[in-house]
């Protein structure tokens, strides 16, 4: 039987990660091990400096095994993998995010993070994201993700390679199909508020608008942005390798 270790980075509760757990029982034995509670933008941090814990967690699915952590989306991965399957899992499903993670998004994300894990210890595996701003309804996304873990189980993936999927948040009819994508950029204006505390101390809090360049045909916001479902594979190498030529005289006489 295949194992599927599922996890996110909205926590244990979201609505999300149970739709996507959920629908993949079909597929195998389906295991969750998540955060216990929000870890979004925790990027791929990993907890080294406190004890990690697994506790068992109960989920209104049946036949779902489900345990949370107190560490990252990274942790979980790693826990769920070394401690709790005690071997390679056959696929590592990440989300589903309430919330796109498009373009300069992906350096952030805790959700796209557990999916880098994932091809770490060696699993195919996939971020999945619903790109709205308030997600209410996952189950057109779920059943997305389902087709695509089959796909995925029955044909692996490149080596060091994981999946990125971003799913507009529309009703299934105004969906327009789904395209391989590179990343895109999404920048955030007005980032940074100031403000003071009661006590007169100034504090900073990040907010901000996203900004979208949906201009670049092929990327991963045009496609979202035009009705479609984006699927951009990512590699761990995050060499320039047009730039190793390029900055060819960075070096010359530099000792
Ligand atoms: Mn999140």
């Amino acid at each position: 039987m295949k194992r599927l270790l599922v996890t996110n980075d909205d926590g244990i509760g979201s609505p999300g990660l149970l739709a996507l757990a959920e629908v993949l029982t079909d597929l195998g034995e389906v295991i969750i091990v998540a955060p216990d509670r929000e870890r979004s933008a925790a990027s791929h941090a990993v907890t080294l400096h406190k004890p990690l814990r697994v506790e068992p967690a109960a989920v209104p699915i049946s036949g779902v095994r489900a345990y949370i952590t107190n560490g990252t989306p990274a942790d979980c991965v790693v826990l769920g993998a070394l401690a709790v399957i005690a071997g390679k899992p056959d696929l590592v499903a990440s989300g589903i995010n309430g919330g796109p993670n498009l373009g300069d998004d992906v350096t952030y994300s805790g959700t796209v993070a557990g999916a880098r894990e994932g091809a770490i210890v060696g699993a195919p595996a996939f971020a999945v994201s619903v790109a709205g701003d308030e997600v209410t309804d996952y189950s057109f996304a779920a059943r997305f993700s389902r087709r695509l873990a089959e796909r995925v189980l029955a044909t692996g993936l490149p080596a060091d390679v994981f999946l990125n999927v971003n799913i507009p948040d529309l009703p299934p009819e105004q969906i327009e199909g789904a395209e391989l994508t590179r990343l895109g950029r999404r920048r955030w204006d007005e980032r940074l508020v100031k403000r003071q505390d009661p006590r007169g101390r100034d504090y900073y809090w990040l907010v901000g608008e996203p900004n979208h360049d949906g201009s670049a045909s092929g990327s991963d916001v045009a496609a979202v942005l035009a009705g479609s479902i984006s699927i951009t594979p990512a590699h761990m190498d995050l060499t320039s390798h047009s730039s190793i030529a390029e900055l060819a005289e960075l070096t010359t006489d530099l000792l």
